[in-house]
């Protein structure tokens, strides 16, 4: 059930229920980023649930990710990296959205992601009051608008 690559991280990798498999393809970069991070930043993860939605109709009724701080465990709905990100944030900090988390996300966006990636979490860090104000430290600009967030799983063909 579990691919290969999948049992040999740092952590458990715990698929949702009714996980379609052909979603470890969009999983896999997101979850090997998660070990070299967990690594490199000391994090200790326990397990990290991961979701598919293929033909979702609307919007996912849940978060795209959150961090359980007690379970040292991670649970994942978007497979980006800056959602994946974003949650290792809270785990490195506390207070939810505050400026700490921002301060963390901010870090680890610069230094994990490149290009359009980094651009677009940077962009995302807007959505938080603490975020605006590290953006706006970081770059001396104010933060553009961001986009509102549509699940990555609207309208994705699990064919392609
Ligand atoms: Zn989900
Ligand atoms: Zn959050």
């Amino acid at each position: 059930m579990i691919p290969m690559w999948a049992t040999e991280l740092s952590f458990e990798v715990r698929p949702g229920q009714k996980f379609d498999a052909r979603a470890w393809k969009y999983w896999k970069p997101v979850l090997l980023l998660l070990n070299e991070v967990a690594k490199k930043e000391k994090l200790k993860i326990n397990w990290v649930r991961v979701h598919s939605h293929f033909g979702h109709k609307g919007d996912v009724p849940h978060a795209m990710g959150w961090w359980d701080h007690e379970q040292k465990a991670m649970f994942l709905c978007h497979f980006d990296k800056e959602t994946m990100l974003h949650e290792v944030g809270h785990a490195l900090s506390s207070g939810y959205h505050g400026d700490p988390w921002a301060k963390q996300a901010s870090r680890l966006y610069l230094k994990y992601l490149t290009g359009k990636e980094l651009r677009e979490a940077m962009i995302q860090l807007a959505h938080y009051l603490s975020g605006r104000r590290v953006y706006k430290t970081i770059y001396g600009e104010k933060a553009p608008k961001a986009p509102e967030i549509q699940s990555l799983w609207k309208g994705l063909d699990s064919k392609k």
